[in-house]
């Protein structure tokens, strides 16, 4: 039964308190992916609709009052249930099962389930591209409604087609039962079409029918995995900030890189702080301190040790890359990690996003140990200690040696990426050594 809200919210604010500590993170960020710049936590009032859903389910059987009562205000079908039919303070808990379905019900719409769906009041399915016209009552003439009313309820995308062709007007009167004219005729089709084009290429794992959707055994997670599903290719919006930060060019593969790096199980806690906040902009960089504590320099910490007379301002364009200080160190670190290769020195693109250079595992390892040096430059900022080439060197062989043994890709990409330096850190030389 259900859980009231202010319960959810409670547990809920519980969990991300327990996740993100002093972190000040928007609810968008705690429970999108980590591919889509959140942290992946559990959203505790998703797995509850997941389970209203599965409520629904067991309403088929209609052997119980409250699964008549949802039937009855149903368009012939429990699984043809509309919000809008129920009261919500007259039945609270009918009308959260049926809310729950509904969020599901059209989240499958706007997948390759289209086909499967119920047509006759489903807003997800418009006349054409650009309409948010649906099918309505208001389409048939009165009479017509009242004698095909049961056949209109249950009518489904799937009834138009043949395969995948769209049937002949004859065809479809003959199959359907349903007498519409020609006119009627070719609008309804656009909708079959316009489902198409908006939602065709959005697989999901597809049943015969909605109905079948419905016959598992238990659990709820086939639920949430259609109510959690985003779809279409843009952007995170972290990334858009980062990107503009650090002059880089950002598409969504290369953002899903970046978005994914801080979930690597092989680096430490603190280093995955770094690279969550590094990308979601959220370092404590001097010159957006400084605004909140007084006497704070806004300059690069860098430049103030070495008395660079310049004084920029340390932003993560200068203090990772532009700073004269860094660039000399990371300049000198590439030239030595490149020796006897004819690799050029990494671009800026290439420092702060990802390589794309021909050799697979060359690339995979040179934005991995780009992504060691950005975190090694913080952390000599921390300590108030200018890069040292010495160190930055040991510590990138030594994470790297780290990762080779806990991780057989990475392994495998500093074994074949051609990089005399790295030669002696790959998995192999560590059996030869066990022998
Ligand atoms: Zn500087």
């Amino acid at each position: 039964m259900p859980v009231p809200d202010d319960k959810i919210n409670l547990f809920q604010q519980l969990i991300n308190e327990f996740v993100k500590g002093n972190l000040n993170l928007s609810q968008k960020t705690l429970y999108e992916k980590p591919e889509d710049g959140g942290l992946g936590l559990f959203e505790l009032n998703t797995f509850l609709n997941s389970q209203k859903c599965a409520w629904l389910k067991r309403a088929r059987g209609l052997n119980e009052l409250w699964k008549l009562r949802i039937y009855s205000k149903s368009m012939g079908n429990v699984l043809n249930v509309r919000t809008a039919d129920f009261d919500r303070d007259v039945e609270p808990v009918i009308f959260g099962i049926v809310n729950a379905y509904q969020v599901f019900f059209y989240k499958y719409t706007e997948t390759i389930g289209y086909k499967n769906s119920f047509m006759y009041r489903n807003e997800k399915l418009t006349f054409s591209i650009n309409s948010r016209e649906f099918l309505t009552r208001d389409f048939f003439s009165r009479i017509f409604f009242t004698e095909n009313r049961l056949k209109i309820l249950d009518l489904r995308v799937r009834d138009f087609l043949e395969g995948d062709k769209i049937k002949s007007h004859l065809r479809f009167t003959q199959t359907s039962g349903i007498p519409v004219n020609g006119l009627q005729y070719g609008r309804l089709c656009g909708m079959v079409k316009t489902g198409e084009k908006k939602f065709g290429s959005r697989k999901i794992l597809l049943d015969r029918n909605i109905e079948s959707f419905f016959n598992f055994e238990k659990g709820s997670r086939k639920f949430r995995r259609i109510i959690t599903r985003k779809w279409g290719d843009s952007i995170p919006h972290n990334l858009v900030k980062f990107s503009s930060n650090t002059e880089t060019i950002i598409n969504s593969k290369n953002g899903k890189f970046l978005n994914g790096i801080w979930n690597k199980p092989f680096f430490s806690g603190e280093m995955r702080t770094f690279f969550f906040k590094l990308h979601q902009n959220r370092l404590g960089y001097n010159y957006i301190v400084s605004k909140f504590i007084r006497g704070l320099s806004e300059n690069c910490t860098f430049c103030e040790i070495t008395f660079n007379p310049e004084h920029s301002r340390d932003t993560p364009l200068h203090i990772f890359w532009d700073c004269a200080t860094v660039s000399s160190v990371v300049d000198r670190y590439f030239i030595w990690l490149l020796t006897g290769t004819n690799e050029q020195n990494p671009s800026r693109q290439e420092f702060f996003v990802n390589f794309e250079r021909p050799n697979e595992f060359l690339n995979k390892t040179l934005s991995l140990t780009s992504k060691l040096v950005v975190f090694y430059i913080w952390q000599s900022k921390l300590r108030k200690s200018t890069p040292n080439p010495e160190l930055l060197k040991i510590f990138t062989l030594s994470e790297l040696r780290t990762y080779s043994i806990l991780n057989a890709e990475i392994g495998e990409a500093v074994r074949k990426s051609g990089l005399p330096r790295l030669r002696l850190l790959g998995a192999d030389l560590l059996n030869l050594e066990l022998q």
